[in-house]
């Protein structure tokens, strides 16, 4: 039996069923479940490790509910930085497709250790490119999760068809290798089976459980998308997918369908709980209404909404309504930085900017706290999980605290809480603790050596950069349109 205690935390927020938070507190951990909470003095003796958090904010492990850590070994590519929407998807496909599975080991690495360095505990992954027959991909995402120590939750993706014009557009750049993206029912489906079998662990304080989901809604073929939410009813998992929907997309769907998208998500089973869904950015009344009626969530990703140009989703209007509305950093191609925690910051302010025919009101302005309900206890339940996302006996110990020791804090003292969302140029723990284990301390990765991920990402990034050229002849270090560039001299 091991214990941890960890002792003089300055505030500990519960996001508990009362919303206690506990100035001057301890938090015992034992068996990788909370034991106490309370305030000091601990009546204790003894522990096995001892942890002092002078001067520290104490909260639930954040989790993201989305992601792509595929996309976490090519960031700030120049052909992209300023393509909006299918021209970034254009831009970069070629590049993706040459994934296998060790690049994408460590680009899981270097996105889970992101994420943990940031407070996430739980990270859910939308790995929708496995563009290769040789190895494994989903055993490299469950390897880099278990070297790292995240506790995940593995959206085994896929790709029936690609959106919109991008298949004409990318065949005379990428020529047979467009096959790589694109998946066939006869090869995909067994092996979306199959890793339901092997990796879903749906068991109380579980590290690794499995939701099915494509790329986004097909609405060319239905009869895949029913195909997918019958399996994930028959396997006990969650379904996940990019839905907006742009006003191309409504008009694709009642073209291809005669349906509107909801009604394609209704008809084809996945208006129910345990269906979450990215960005959510164009949903009308109606959708907002179903979502809520059904117990479907919303991923909201702030900095991708910024960095691709998309609406401001309505976030009062869903909160209103009830639907659960969780924090996701996106994939690091849309969000080129995976800080949680930063993110969970965007997510307080960016729903204040809104249009002036939707404007969330002042009324409705989120706090700091409903903020970080929102990364905790809403993700949680969009996750369909009771064992995390808040502080209390019994639940698994997924433990953060953040240093407020630091100019960057000073004069916030009055509420801890807005200190560490409203103030702070970091966003690296002071201590990250899943399950019980310690894996970041003192803001390092403890878990895994963080400089050998540097090196190996590094050199995998660079490895699709050059084949990607190679295939396709384009330099992807070459910026598009006009905008002013400095001179490598
Ligand atoms: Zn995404």
């Amino acid at each position: 039996m091991t214990t941890v205690i960890l002792r003089n935390a300055d505030c500990i927020y519960t996001c508990d069923d009362r919303n206690r938070a506990y100035r001057n507190g301890y938090i015992l951990v034992r068996n990788h479940r909370i034991a106490e909470i309370g305030h000091e003095p601990w009546q204790g003796h003894h522990a096995d490790i001892s942890h002092d958090l002078t001067g520290c904010v104490v909260i639930p492990g954040l989790i993201n509910t989305h992601h792509h850590f595929f996309q976490s070994i090519v960031r700030g590519i120049p052909a992209t930085q300023r393509a909006f929407a299918i021209d970034w998807l254009a831009g970069l496909y070629p590049l993706w497709s040459e994934l296998d599975p060790e690049a994408l080991y460590w680009a899981s690495m270097t996105a889970t250790a992101e994420l943990l360095l940031t407070g996430a505990t739980t990270t859910a992954d939308h790995s929708y490119l496995m563009p290769s027959e040789d190895g494994d991909f989903v055993v490299s995402q469950v390897n880099a999760a278990t070297d790292t120590g995240i506790r995940l939750h593995l959206v085994r993706g896929s790709m029936p068809t690609m959106e919109g014009d991008l298949a004409a557009r990318l065949a005379p750049v990428m020529g047979k290798r467009l096959r790589r993206l694109q998946d066939r029912d006869e090869e995909l489906i067994p092996a979306i089976e199959d890793a339901l079998r092997i990796h879903h662990d749906p068991s109380r304080h579980s590290m690794l459980r499995l939701a099915l989901g494509p790329t986004g809604v097909s609405y060319a073929r239905p009869d895949f998308m029913r195909r997918i939410a019958d399996i994930a009813a028959a396997g006990n998992c969650g379904l996940h997918t990019h839905y907006l929907p742009r006003q191309i997309e409504r008009t694709l769907s009642r073209q291809l369908t005669g349906l509107d998208p909801l009604s394609v998500l209704a008809e084809s089973g996945w208006l129910r709980p345990g269906t979450w869904f990215a960005h959510c950015t164009e949903l009308d009344d109606n959708e907002i209404k179903a979502f809520a009626e059904n117990g479907c969530g919303v991923a909201h990703c702030p900095r991708t909404i910024i960095r691709l140009g998309y609406q401001i989703p309505r976030i009062a209007a869903m909160r209103r309504q009830g639907i659960r509305v969780g924090i996701g950093v996106d994939g690091a191609s849309s969000n080129d930085s995976g800080s949680m925690l930063n993110e969970v910051r965007l997510g307080l302010m960016l729903h204040r900017i809104n249009t002036p025919d939707d404007a969330d009101p002042l009324s409705e302005w989120m706090t700091p706290y409903q903020a970080l309900l929102m990364a905790t206890r809403n993700g949680a339940a969009i996750l369909g999980r009771d064992d995390i996302g808040h502080l209390a006996p019994d639940m698994s110990a997924d433990i953060v605290a953040f240093d407020l020791d630091d100019v960057s804090y000073v004069g916030a003292s009055s509420d801890p809480l807005a200190a560490l969302l409203m103030c702070g140029s970091d966003s690296r723990a002071r201590l990250t603790m899943v399950n019980g284990r310690t894996v970041v301390e003192n803001g390092k990765l403890a878990s895994f050596n963080e400089d050998a991920i540097v090196t190996n990402a590094g050199a995998a990034g660079h490895r699709l950069l050059s084949a990607a050229q190679r295939h396709t002849g384009i330099d992807f270090a070459r910026p598009t349109g006009e905008g002013q560039q400095a001179h490598m001299v």
